[in-house]
């Protein structure tokens, strides 16, 4: 076993807390106030909040008011579908078929919105979708949930050209930015969307702390009612003592995401060097090639090797890195992103996802594409082997 520190390649599913972010969150864990007591230590942490609020505002350009904090990306998903859902008894939910399962789980109800095989949004089908309703036009309880960004394969979704559609039909829009945060720059107002999830464990915060933003423009007619109900925090629209620590990291994160933005330059090339060099190999497939993605992501096969084989291989090595979406049971599964793109379930078993960040190297880069390299070989010699004997 390699006892080193990992080279860590999974940075879609969580990444490193900022060292300044820990400092935020020992200060406001050394601070004893409820956010919402009117005493001085109420009020101190009621400012952390407050502070944060504004940074994850100004992040994606929205106003501080319409930020409500969450407990992660899973809940302002689960809140924007499921609020909506109960906002009235004639609604209408569709979401693209390669959304995060915590859009997909939120309701039975779920209309799905095919994407092509480079897994980009049919926005062919979204207008037939939304001109078939089953409601006289005009009828606006209609919601369209696209992400920003796929998690598995680093896909950018035309947003704005979902937007004009759904807008065309008096529907509206969620986004799930859980992924595109942090990686590429982003404005809700310019994506002209209603409702955006944000997760900052994704971000150099930790799990556990979200936002749903909720656009002021949202129709008067659609009231999105709690999830939570209890106290009055977060304007009535989310009930519970606010996770002070949390949030004041949240808060912090977001100022250095924005700083950091501009090295993604570079993992895109870190990146695109792996997928040169391994796709000059007979038969490798990069998932989305050639659209635009993340600048950190790729999803690609190793023929012949199964993703779960390779993983473990890649720990021995000293890589940590995931196949597909990394599930909450630790177990790999079929991805439903690769089965909406229409890749074969023998080939989608193959797949690995490379998600890079800020500490990885050309050095760890060139290691990785040698690992790879001896990991292709020695699988298909084995294969080979059992095959002749
Ligand atoms: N949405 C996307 C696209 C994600 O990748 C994830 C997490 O992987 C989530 C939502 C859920 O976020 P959280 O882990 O904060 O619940």
């Amino acid at each position: 076993m390699n006892m080193k520190t990992p080279i860590y390649m999974d940075h879609n599913a969580t990444t490193a807390v900022y060292p300044e972010v820990k400092e935020v969150i020992k200060h406001a864990l050394d601070l004893t106030g409820n956010a919402s007591s009117v005493h001085t230590s109420g009020r101190a942490a009621r400012k952390l909040i407050e502070d944060s609020r504004d940074s994850v505002a100004k992040m994606v350009n929205a106003n501080s008011k319409d930020v409500v904090f969450t407990s992660g990306g899973t809940e302002a998903n689960n809140m924007a579908i499921r609020s909506f859902a109960k906002s009235s008894a004639k609604i209408r939910i569709l979401a693209s078929a390669v959304e995060h399962s915590s859009i997909l789980k939120a309701s039975p109800n779920i209309e799905i919105v095919p994407v092509n095989s480079k897994g980009i949004i049919d926005l062919e089908a979204l207008d037939i979708m939304l001109t078939e309703s089953p409601w006289e036009s005009g009828f606006g309880s209609t919601l369209v949930s696209v992400m920003l960004a796929n998690n598995e394969t680093g896909v950018i979704q035309p947003i704005p050209d979902v937007v004009s559609i759904a807008g065309r039909h008096g529907a509206l829009v969620h986004c799930d930015a859980v992924q595109a945060a942090g990686k590429i720059p982003f404005d809700l107002k310019a994506l002209g969307v209603n409702l955006l999830s944000l997760s900052a464990h994704k971000i150099g915060g930790t799990a556990g702390v979200g936002a749903l933003i909720i656009n002021d423009d949202l129709k008067k007619d659609v009231k999105l009612l709690p999830l939570l109900f209890g106290g009055g925090q977060e304007r009535g629209k989310r009930a519970g003592t606010e996770n002070l620590s949390g949030i004041a990291g949240f808060g912090h994160a977001v100022e250095y995401t924005l700083k950091n933005l501009p090295k993604y330059k570079k993992i895109s090339i870190l990146r695109d060097r792996i997928e040169k060099e391994l796709s000059s190999h007979s038969n490798v497939r990069v998932f989305g090639s050639g659209v635009s993605r993340l600048p950190n992501t790729s999803n690609l096969t190793m023929p012949g090797v199964s993703a779960d084989r390779q993983i473990i291989a890649f720990d021995l090595a000293g890589f940590s890195l995931s196949a597909g979406s990394a599930c909450s049971s630790g177990k790999v599964g079929p991805s439903h992103v690769l089965a909406a793109m229409g890749v074969a379930n023998d080939e989608a078993s193959t797949a690995i996802r490379i998600s890079l960040g800020f500490p990885i190297t050309s050095k760890n880069v060139e290691m990785f594409i040698k690992v790879w390299r001896d990991i292709f070989k020695r699988s298909n010699a084995s294969t080979k082997d059992l095959e002749a004997a």
